[in-house]
């Protein structure tokens, strides 16, 4: 299994698996196919509303020898309503412990984004909204998350911390107070956005970056965006469906290729056994420079999951 190596010495795999919209009745089965299979990284997240049975099926894969806690890479994320920084880790411990694990490998900031508390009794996971439907923001500053995160390391509950959705100009920030450096980036990437220049920053600072939604519109054609119905399928691309044709792959593997051959990581889900398998090989083959060129050439700046956009913060992400 290809690996990427952190700017703290840890070592994460290049392809995880990625648990959003994993439904709550197949996950722990998902979860421990895919450990089967070969996935030792788990891309989870407060939100998605299935740490319990993602760690059900990680128990089962362990009870049964088939891995050890230390072969596998489990990821988390901080919620934006526990952006506070006294709600930090008491949140990260509950996650740990509905994952029935005592530390993450990796704990992110999932979005910028600061909303008012939730209390977990009340709604858990809570969404975008407050219980009674409206969006509330919180006054928590990024520096008073990040301080918190940094403490989940000391602490020994994180192995490493990082963001998500953060664009250039806010990690230059982050750096400037930062006492332990993001280990990650995880931002949307496809390639229909191709942004060359924030992997440049990321990489200049030594932060790995991972790629989600590695397919384009297809994630959000699941949830009926208009905008991904009225966005050109990639896996039916001519530039992908010809590359596909000469190496033998799937479009599905061209594209992760794509990403992985940039040096980044990828964690795209699938619910399907046998795409769950191709969508893991995809570190074997190697595309030449100008076909990785024709497919960062089909670039559109076209973001999906974006945060201000209002139409989206009623929905899970
Ligand atoms: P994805 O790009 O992995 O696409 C998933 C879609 O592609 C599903 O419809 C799936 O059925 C289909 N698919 C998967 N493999 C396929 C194959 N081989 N052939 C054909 N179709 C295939 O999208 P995603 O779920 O949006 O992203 C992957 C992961 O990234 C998520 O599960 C989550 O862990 C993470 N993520 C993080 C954020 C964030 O804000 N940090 C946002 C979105 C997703």
């Amino acid at each position: 299994m290809a690996t990427i190596k952190l700017n703290n010495g840890h070592q994460m795999p290049q392809v995880g698996f990625g648990l959003w919209k994993v439904g709550n009745e197949t996950c722990a089965d998902t979860v421990y196919n895919a450990i089967k299979v070969g996935y030792r990284l788990f891309d989870g997240a407060c939100d998605y509303g299935n740490e319990k049975e993602a760690g059900q099926g990680v128990a089962r894969a362990i009870k049964e020898g088939l891995v050890k806690r230390s072969d596998l890479f489990l990821v988390s994320k901080l919620w934006n309503s526990f952006h506070d920084g006294p709600r930090v880790m008491p949140i990260a411990k509950k996650q740990l412990e509905d994952w029935g694990i005592d530390y993450f490998d990796l704990y992110i900031v999932h979005f910028p984004v600061s909303l008012k508390y939730v209390d977990p009794a009340v709604a858990y996971p809570p969404g975008w909204t407050a219980p009674d439907g409206s969006v509330q923001l919180s006054n928590a500053t990024i520096q008073e998350t990040w301080t918190a995160m940094e403490t989940l390391v000391d602490a020994g509950l994180a192995r490493s911390i990082g963001i998500s959705n953060f664009q250039g100009s806010l990690i230059l920030d982050l750096l400037r107070y930062a006492r332990i450096r993001p280990a990650t980036l995880q931002i949307e990437h496809h390639p229909y956005l191709v942004q060359p220049t924030l992997l440049q920053l990321a990489a200049s600072e030594g932060i790995a970056v991972t790629a989600y939604s590695s397919f384009g519109p297809q994630s959000f054609i699941e949830l009926d965006w208009q905008k991904a119905h009225d966005t050109p399928v990639l896996f039916e691309h001519g530039v992908v469906t010809g590359l596909a044709g000469k190496y033998g792959k799937t479009p599905a593997q061209i594209l992760l290729r794509w990403a992985t051959q940039r040096g980044l990581a990828v964690i795209p889900k699938s619910n399907n056994a046998d795409r769950l398998k191709q969508n893991l090989e995809v570190t074997g083959f190697d595309l030449e420079k100008g076909e990785l060129e024709s497919i960062s050439a089909l670039d559109r700046h076209l973001r999906f999951n974006n945060p201000t956009d209002n139409q989206r913060l009623d929905k899970r992400c």
